[in-house]
């Protein structure tokens, strides 16, 4: 309990509140940080965080920390199997825009946590906030913690897919559509030999699965369900056993006899909210829905939101401002930067689930060419190079004949060949 209020107050302490937290800690604004959790909690996830990530992982200091303590491993080999089955694999070691590492949450959010306290924000764990309400007369949100209460100019909501506090206040609506399972694989049981493959199996399209390889050769396995495919979120603990069970090149991949322990699964917010702002209020993170439509990554949409909320709120404490209608510069700016990519994702995963042969077709034209034309390729689902990157002929000219070729193969010639025997 306090009895001044802090400047800001966070819900929430994963990668975006607790990097919120940060920037604002370091611009000396008076900021607290809540979490229901105690620190090191653990989050299911993937535990692949891009190059988008990592550049504010480096400027807080725990890229280097993770680095020099061995608990993350860039995956310098990978790629992704298609839905028939062709590999798609490289090494990645080269590419100039960097690449994935894995660490594991339990880790890199604590890691971030402590960072943001380090910079001056103060952390109050076991704190699950179940209400949060605006006083006009005071210009003061409190956060309701069971019989504790924590006061505050502004208030930034970063609690997570469910956005129980937003949904509660009306501003974010729905259930998220979106879920993900996740089980570690014990190192030394399995045979995989690079540090990260998605497989993209036809019944899953648009989600997929992933492995990634952790330093101690633990992996991570996943299985996301994304909307717009056969697969529905019910249909996560089947699908994340039968890929297991079935995938013929996955099977291969793992060996037999390897431990993995029991599925874990949490939801995914996708595609960004219509309004993430209020008076004296921000929503960050998966409680905003800043995860990719096609990919079902948010981390690195987390941070990167985190720094745009933090840019706003600096502005609203020089100008004394705190209404809705200047806050609306933080979705602005969150658009500008990540969200207007969002719609284009989310046609993509769907076509993608109505024509896996372009999925069959990317693989194989990769395989044709040189690490150039996959990097550039990488670089675009990475979000290093703009989806308008596919448009450059070195892309587009090999990507085009490759799908028309894969289409006609898998689709057209087949339904012609039916056509003519039935006619004969
Ligand atoms: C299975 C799975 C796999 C994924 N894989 C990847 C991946 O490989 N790469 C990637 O980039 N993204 C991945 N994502 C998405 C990624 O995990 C999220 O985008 C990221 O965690 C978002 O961070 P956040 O801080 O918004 O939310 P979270 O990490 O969920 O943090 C929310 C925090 O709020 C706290 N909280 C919630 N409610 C309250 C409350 N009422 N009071 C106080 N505290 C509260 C929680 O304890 C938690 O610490 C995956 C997601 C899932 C579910």
């Amino acid at each position: 309990m306090t009895s001044t209020p802090y400047d800001v107050a966070i819900v929430g302490a994963g990668p975006a509140g607790a990097t919120c937290a940060w920037y604002l800690a370091k611009q000396d604004v008076r900021v607290l940080l809540l979490d229901k959790a105690k620190f090191p909690r653990d989050k299911f996830c993937g535990d692949a965080v891009i190059p988008r990530a990592q550049r504010h992982l480096e400027r807080m200091g725990v890229l280097q920390q993770m680095i020099e303590a061995g608990e993350c491993l860039f995956t310098t080999s990978g790629g992704f199997v298609s839905p028939s089955g062709i590999e798609c694999l490289s090494d990645s070691t080269e590419n100039p825009k960097g690449t994935p590492l894995s660490v594991k949450r339990i880790i890199m959010d604590e890691r971030i946590v402590r960072a943001a306290q380090l910079a001056g924000a103060d952390l109050v764990e076991e704190a699950a906030v179940d209400k949060v309400r605006f006083d006009d007369r005071s210009g003061t949100w409190t956060a309701e913690a069971g019989s504790r209460r924590f006061t505050a100019r502004t208030l930034v909501l970063a609690d997570g897919a469910h956005s129980k506090l937003a949904r509660s206040l009306g501003i974010v609506q729905g259930s998220p559509s979106a879920i993900c399972s996740r089980s570690f694989i014990e190192g030394g049981t399995h045979a995989f030999e690079t540090d990260g493959i998605c497989y993209m199996e036809r019944a899953l399209l648009p989600g997929y699965a992933a492995i990634f390889r952790h330093p101690n050769d633990e992996l991570n396995f996943c299985t996301y369900i994304i909307p717009g495919g056969k697969a529905v979120p019910s249909d996560l603990k089947a699908m994340h056993h039968d890929l297991l069970d079935k995938n013929a090149v996955l099977r291969r991949h793992l060996g037999s006899g390897y431990e993995i322990e029991p599925m874990k699964g949490a939801w995914l917010r996708l595609g960004g909210v219509p309004k993430s702002y209020a008076d004296h209020l921000l929503i960050i993170g998966d409680a905003a829905g800043h995860i990719d439509p096609l990919t079902g990554e948010g981390i690195q949409f987390a941070m990167e939101g985190a720094e745009k909320a933090a840019e706003t709120l600096i502005e609203a404490f020089r100008v004394g401002r705190f209404d809705e209608q200047f806050l609306s510069a933080y979705q602005d700016k969150w658009h500008k930067e990540f969200g207007h990519k969002f719609g284009l994702a989310e046609k993509a995963s769907q076509l993608m689930a109505r024509y896996p042969e372009l999925v069959d077709s990317m693989a194989k034209v990769a395989n044709e060419r040189d690490d150039e034309f996959f990097f550039a390729w990488a670089d675009i689902m990475m979000g290093e190079a703009p989806w308008s990157a596919f448009l450059r002929p070195k892309l587009a000219i090999p990507m085009a004949a490759a799908a028309i070729r894969e289409l006609w193969a898998q689709r057209f010639s087949p339904l012609r060949r039916r056509i003519a025997a039935s006619g004969a």
